[in-house]
């Protein structure tokens, strides 16, 4: 059997859409119950003016993040994530007032430069820190761990 492709994998085309894919590669295999609920609005990217058009005309809207996970932790509704290329991505005006709007609603919200922030980002919004070779993440007192996690997906 081939070896499974793997997030860096993914990742090395370096386009918005490849960041993701290794993104949404790596919660697969986390073993990270929560990611489960993870997912992606498919609100940007270059289409098709006619497609374009029967999209907004059912409801999509430029600037709206990336990605949501609609799960609450401490005082936040949920998290959203806008997605960047390293280096070269730039948060839009339309982006900066849904980051703005959502955060004065109780969410959450981060723009990650790359698919290792936006993993880091989720993991810190879930509560996950790495101890003793493993992740744990304490929520009502409890440690949960997951064996699966590797280290070094904690940079
Ligand atoms: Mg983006």
């Amino acid at each position: 059997m081939a070896n499974p492709i793997t997030p860096e994998q993914l990742a090395k085309a370096g386009t918005e859409d490849a960041l993701q894919k290794a993104l949404f590669c790596w919660c697969s295999t986390s073993g990270i119950p929560e990611l489960k609920w993870l997912f992606h609005i498919p609100n940007g990217g270059s289409r098709h003016i006619a497609e374009a058009g029967k999209l907004k005309a059912m409801g999509v809207k430029r600037g709206v993040p990336d990605i949501f996970l609609p799960i609450g932790r401490n005082s936040f509704k949920g998290l959203w994530v806008e997605l960047k290329k390293p280096k070269t991505g730039i948060v839009s005006d339309d982006q900066q007032e849904w980051l703005d709007f959502l955060t004065n609603e109780g969410y959450a919200t981060r723009v990650c430069f790359g698919w290792e922030e936006a993993r880091n980002a989720l993991l810190e919004y879930l509560g996950y820190v790495w101890v003793d070779q493993r992740f744990v993440c304490s929520r009502n007192g409890r440690g949960v761990f997951f064996d699966k996690l590797a280290a070094e997906w904690w940079k």
